[in-house]
Order: C-alpha cells, then structure tokens, then sequence
C-alpha cells in the first residue's frame, strides 16, 4: 500500500502555496499550524493529526494544534507524547510501546487509529516539535513522500521560529515602551529629520506639552529655547555635520539651557542627544535624552549662596575678635580698666554671634538630616515673650516693645527652648528690619483650639512677592539694608521648621516700608503621635 493517495500528490503543490501565503500574510501562528496540519493529514489519508511542541522553558512537550478530533481530547494522546517513549539522539519511538499506547488512544478515542507517522519539526538542527498523523489503515512512504511531508514540518518549524521572533520583537517592544514610560528622565526620539516619534511620559511633563500633541510634530516646534541655550542645539550641530564618524558615544551632544513651556512658564533643562546610525553610518534616529536641572541648578545655588553667607557672616565677628583681642595684647599700651571692659564686652558679643551662628547651621542641617525631635513640657509663651524682650531691650534704644497678650493666656504643650529661639528670632528681626526704631509688639490671642503670637514692627517691610521666600534656607531679601544687615538666611527656616514641627503654622503679612507682621498659630493640645 502507497502512503500518499494519488490525487494528493496533484494537490500537495496547492497546499504548499497556501501554506506559504499564510505564513507571509499573517503571524498568527495557530492559524498557519492548523494548515500545515490539515494538508499533512489530508496528503497522508489520515483520521488525526496534531502538532506537539517543545516548550523549553517548561522543559515539555504541548499540543499546539488538533485535526479530526475535539480541542477536549487532546490530553488523551498525552502518553505518546511523552519524553521516555522517544530517544533523544534520533527522535525514533520503541516501536512496541508506541504501538500499545497508541492502542489505548485508539480505544479511548472509539477511533480505529492503527498508525501514527511522526514527523520531526526541525529548526536547523533543533528539533523543535513534532507532527503526528494517525490513520486507520498501515502503508509505507516512498523517498519522494517523505521529502513532501518534511517540506511540511518544515514550513511549520519556519512558521513557529518566526511566531518566536516577532513575539520577541513585541515583547521587547513592550519592555522598552514601559521602560521609556517610567524613566523619570524626559525621552524622545526622533528621526533622521527631526520629527518626534516617541515622547514619553516623563518628557510630557518637564516640556508641559502632551505625547499626543508632540508626536509627529518637528523638534523645533516643541522644543524651543527661552534664550540661548549652552552648547550646541541640535538643529545648529546637524547643520554643521553632526553627528559624523561611526563612534556614536563620542558623537553625543550636550545642551543646557531654558525651556519655553506651552503655558508660557520656563524649566531649566540638560538634553544628551544621542545619533542612531544603521551600518553604513547613515543617521536614523536621534535619541534625546531631557533631564530636569532645576533642582540641580537649586541646590549649586544654594551651596555658593551658603559658602557666601558663611564665610561673610564668619568673617566680621572673627574680625572684631581679633581686633580687639590684638589691641588690648600690645605690650607698649596701658589700657585704663574702661576700655578692657568695653573691647572684652565686644569680643564676648561676637562670640555669641559665632556661638548663634555656628548652632544655626548645625541645626539646620541635623534638620535636614533627621528631621526635629521636640522636648515636650508646658511652655508659656508669655513668658519667653516677655524674656525676648528684656534681652532685646539691652541692645537697642530706638524702639519700644509693647506685649499685649490676652488675659489667662493659656500654657502649651510644646518645646520651650525651641520656641525661645522662634520669639527671638522674630523679635531679633522686627529690631533689625526696623533700623529707625518704632514701635515692636507682641500679641497673643487664642481659641478652643490654637494660640497665635503675632510680633509686628514698624520698619522696611517687604514687597508681597518676597513673603513666600523669605521662609526658604538661607534665604535673604536682595536689598540695601539687608545686605548692610548681619544674617544668614536661616532664623525663618529654623522657625517655620519649629512651628511647623509643634503641628502649627507661620506666616507673615507686610507691606513696603510700613513695616511686618510675623505671626504663628500653635495647638493648644498635643496631638496624639
Ligand atoms: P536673616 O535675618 O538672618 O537674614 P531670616 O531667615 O531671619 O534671616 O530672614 C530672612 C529674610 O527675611 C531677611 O534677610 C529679611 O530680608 C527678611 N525679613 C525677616 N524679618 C523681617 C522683618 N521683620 N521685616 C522685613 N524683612 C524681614
């Protein structure tokens, strides 16, 4: 008995054709599977067929496509499946146990199955699954047969290694997608033309402008300078050649600069472009790679702010000291007792300057650091008032203090010393911002709930665009009299932290040369913590 039935053999070049058209026209591999299974069974005469695969990474065989039975029987040919029943060099089955197994499957099938042709899927020299057709009658195949059948496995081998490939492809796809959305650095590509392909998450926030409205759009539409940006910008480099040579990691460019935001704000950004070159070196994207720098920028601000504040506000008292301290040594003068006095007294007060100074930056950045950690016991506010003041009064003559707190002012939970330093402070500053003197006054007032402190001068005031600033680190209005005034920039801070650190709330209004009032709200009870 023939294996191939004559008028297949006619046919078997049809089949071949609509194998190959659907491998090409479609990637649905179950579909491409189904018709290489269904010509194998229908050149072979069969009754059953299904295609098997090796799923590596599960280290088994599965069922990747049935004909001529239900998808709800496929576990019943299982046993044949089997790794122990096929020798692993040559793929052969021990015969007699294949044919008893088969027997079971026959019989739990009610389908007179009496042979099985196998054939092997191979994958260069991979065998990667395995196409069994199952007959109701026994023949053998002629060389020629064979080669047509094995055109089959082959054409279903090449069909799942490209399943394989593009399913690789999506995936990979898919990982770079969701790595570009999460990046916290802005992303876009773009191409040889600079139009935006990709514009991801991140680079919709820094820019303010949406993926949807920059994709296909031309970088220079979106991405537009405040003002001359540092380094090169990426039209003015590709101008003048870039990127050139194949070394596409010395071919990155860096820009710094000031965004212009659809909403008419700016950000100041950093943007690495990077060339993406096919193998003749011809350009095909350009990846731009968009940081934020504003906290950057921020913070190399604030560390020559503090280096300059620093250094300024060591200098003079050590100054004093040693002036005087170098003074009162010399061996040729006779100081008269007054004038000791007066020249130590100088030299105490600028050591306590130092003193406050050095505690002040060591608290703000243990507040940094680790945050504030508050001795709780009853505090009287009207009493550290009342201790700020008669210490204020020593060092100045031009103004009067005036602390009007309401009657049966209640005691707070809180951290007495802490607090001593915010009334100082305010106090210390209502003084200082007010250098022709007026009146200083202390209010308290409260409710069921909160006290409130309000310490208000008559001095310089300040413009309303300063009032939330002035709270920041090391922070210091840019005027004459501030810069002539001695400070650091960190009392507000220090306070804001303090109050804040108790459950309360500070703030200030003001107004230009009509003085400040500082203010801040304290819990009259301890939240539970
Ligand atoms: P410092 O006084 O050491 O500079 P602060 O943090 O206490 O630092 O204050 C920050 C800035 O706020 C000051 O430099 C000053 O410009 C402004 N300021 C503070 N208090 C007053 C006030 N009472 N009136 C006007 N300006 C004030």
């Amino acid at each position: 008995m023939v294996l191939l039935l004559p008028d297949f053999r006619v046919r078997q070049r049809d089949y071949l054709l609509e194998i190959t058209r659907a491998m090409t026209a479609q990637l649905d591999v179950g579909e491409v599977l189904r018709l290489i299974l269904r010509a194998s069974v229908a050149m072979l005469a069969g009754e059953v067929g299904l295609i098997a695969l090796h799923d590596p990474r599960a280290a088994r065989t599965r069922v990747r496509a049935v004909y001529g039975v239900g998808a709800e029987h496929v576990s019943v040919f299982e046993p044949l499946l089997a790794p122990e029943i096929i020798d692993p060099e040559t793929h052969a089955f021990d015969p007699a146990e294949f044919d008893r197994r088969l027997r079971s499957v026959a019989q739990a099938l009610d389908l007179p199955l009496r042979q099985a042709v196998a054939l092997p899927m191979y994958l260069g020299h991979e065998a990667i699954g395995m196409i069994y057709v199952f007959r109701t009658f026994t023949g053998t195949a002629s060389p020629n047969d064979q080669r047509v059948l094995q055109s089959f496995a082959d054409q279903a081998a090449i069909a799942v290694h490209n399943a394989r490939l593009y399913a690789e492809v999506v995936r990979e796809q898919k990982r770079l997608a969701s790595i570009l959305d999460h990046s916290a650095d802005g992303v876009m590509i773009l191409d040889a033309q600079r139009r935006i392909e990709t514009f991801n998450k991140a680079m919709s926030s820094i820019s303010g402008w949406l993926p949807d409205q920059a994709i296909g759009q031309p970088y220079d539409a979106i991405v537009t300078w405040a003002s001359r940006p540092d380094g090169t910008d990426l039209a003015e480099a590709m101008q003048s050649g870039w990127p050139q040579g194949r070394d596409e990691q010395a071919a990155s460019l860096y820009v710094e600069g000031d965004l212009m935001r659809p909403d008419g704000t700016r950000i100041g950004v950093g943007i690495t472009y990077a060339p993406l070159t096919d193998a003749d070196g011809r350009l095909i994207n350009i990846i731009a790679n968009v940081r934020d720098v504003t906290h950057f920028r921020e913070a190399q601000e604030m560390k020559s702010t503090f280096i300059s504040v620093v250094s300024h506000e060591l200098k003079t008292p050590v100054a004093l000291i040693k002036g005087y301290a170098g003074t009162l040594r010399r061996e040729d003068a006779n100081w008269d007792r007054r004038v000791v006095q007066q020249s130590l007294a100088v030299i105490e007060e600028e050591a306590d300057r130092l003193t406050d100074l050095i505690e002040n930056l060591l608290a703000a950045s243990k507040l940094q650091a680790e945050g504030m950690r508050l001795k709780y016991e009853d505090v009287s506010l009207l009493a550290l008032a009342q201790a700020s003041v008669t210490r204020m009064k020593t060092q100045t003559d031009k103004h009067r203090f005036v602390i009007k707190f309401a009657p049966d002012f209640p005691v707070i939970p809180g951290d007495s010393l802490r607090l001593r330093q915010v009334l100082d402070n305010l106090v210390g500053n209502a003084v200082k911002y007010s250098p022709n003197g007026g009146e200083v006054r202390l209010e308290g007032t409260y409710d069921d709930d909160t006290v409130r402190v309000a310490v208000s001068d008559q001095g310089v005031g300040l413009p309303q665009d300063e009032l939330g600033r002035i709270f920041e680190r090391f922070y210091r209005v840019d005027d004459a009299l501030t810069r002539r005034t001695q400070g650091t920039g960190l009392g507000l801070y220090l306070s804001r932290a303090v109050v804040e650190a108790h459950g309360g709330t500070i703030g200030v209004t003001s107004k230009p040369k009509q003085g400040s009032t500082f203010y801040f709200t304290l819990p009259r009870h301890q939240a539970y913590q």
